[in-house]
């Protein structure tokens, strides 16, 4: 793959080299457009052993899906920087991104593809066993688990309704309310309408054997045999560069993220977002689609800019900056 030099310039460098950075690569390099693609590497699903409910790949391991979209979006002239980007501005007329090998590099229009960081509950043993046997996603890695023995550690609202999508998995489901709020008559009789224990008490650990979970141990000492447990992690997006450039992250219950239209055109000017970003629910297929949709946005974008500057204007850079 090709590798550039130090100020480099492009059409648009796309930050982040995940599903929803990688289909906007693909988008404009199909679309002749020079791009860079600046990405340190770690996607937020790479524990887990494949990527699920991806029609024409069911299964593939995480880094291999990638692996695949880099040759593809290199053999369409796409330019890769592994590194992380540490700071983005806007100048006149062209965005300049610093990269934590020190070069800078200079681009019309950005798209921040940089996923979310999952923020999980601070319970010993979650953390280890992330993405393996402690899961958040019945989508995701629910048919892995199913008709296994599961626990759902409760640490918010979206609790229950978690503790509900798992029951469609496995007869097996047990709530530790943890620190959820209280679960309310109503709500307790629709849980042992369906057959799920409710534990209450707070949880001490999560305990682990051959890399797997074995149990939920609670402060009082009561332990309880499982075979997987699900969290609710928030999930906060990386807007750290969006901020740097002038933009305001959204609050969302789940978490924090920065706000599209439909194509991914955020509040900046030139700025597109795309993937989890931009949408915390975004699954790896959802993502590639908004990651194309924003491709395919900035390519358009770039040529009324380029069809202002035919016809003698200054283009839409400066006219909109
Ligand atoms: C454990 C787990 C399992 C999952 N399983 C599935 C599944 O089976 N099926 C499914 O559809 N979805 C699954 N998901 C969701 C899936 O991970 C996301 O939908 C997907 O990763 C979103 O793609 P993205 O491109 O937006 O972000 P990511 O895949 O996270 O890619 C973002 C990239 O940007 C890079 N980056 C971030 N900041 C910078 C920076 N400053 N400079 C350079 N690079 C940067 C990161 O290192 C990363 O490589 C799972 C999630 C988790 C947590």
């Amino acid at each position: 793959m090709t590798t550039a030099s130090r100020l480099d310039s492009y059409d648009v460098i796309v930050i982040g080299g995940g599903a929803a950075g990688l289909a906007a690569a693909v988008a404009l390099g199909r679309s002749r457009r020079s791009v860079a693609v600046v990405d340190v590497g770690e996607p937020r699903n790479a524990p887990a052993a494949g990527a699920h409910n991806l029609l024409g790949q069911e299964g593939i391991a995480p880094r291999e899906l990638l692996a695949v979209g880099r040759k593809e979006a290199a053999g369409y002239g796409v330019v890769f920087h592994d590194d992380r980007v540490v700071g983005a501005r806007r100048g006149d007329d062209a965005f300049a991104v610093d990269l934590a090998d020190g070069d800078a590099l200079l681009a019309r229009r950005l798209i921040l593809a940089s996923g979310l960081v999952d923020e999980l509950p601070d319970v010993p043993g979650v953390r280890e066993l992330w993405g393996s046997s402690v899961l958040h996603c019945p989508y995701c890695h629910g048919w892995e688990v199913r008709d296994r023995r599961i626990g759902v550690l409760g640490t918010g609202p979206f609790a229950v309704h978690q503790t509900q999508l798992f029951r469609q998995l496995s007869e097996d489901v047990t709530l530790f309310t943890h620190t959820t709020p209280t679960v309310d008559g109503e709500t307790a009789s629709q849980l042992a309408a369906r057959g799920i224990r409710v534990v209450d008490g707070a949880v001490r650990e999560i305990r682990a054997s051959g890399g797997e979970v074995a149990a939920v141990v609670l402060d009082d000492g009561r332990e309880f045999d499982l075979d997987a447990v699900v969290v609710g992690p928030r999930f906060h997006a990386r807007t750290d560069l969006y901020e740097q450039l002038g933009g305001v992250a959204t609050e969302h219950p789940m978490g924090w993220y920065i706000e599209t239209d439909p194509t991914g055109r955020t509040a900046i000017p030139g700025v597109w977002a795309a993937g989890n970003a931009s949408d915390l629910a975004a699954m790896v297929s959802v993502s590639a689609g908004a990651g194309v949709m924003a491709g395919a946005a900035v390519n358009a974008d770039l040529v009324a800019d380029d069809v202002a500057r035919a016809v003698g204007g200054t283009g839409q850079n400066r006219a909109e900056w």
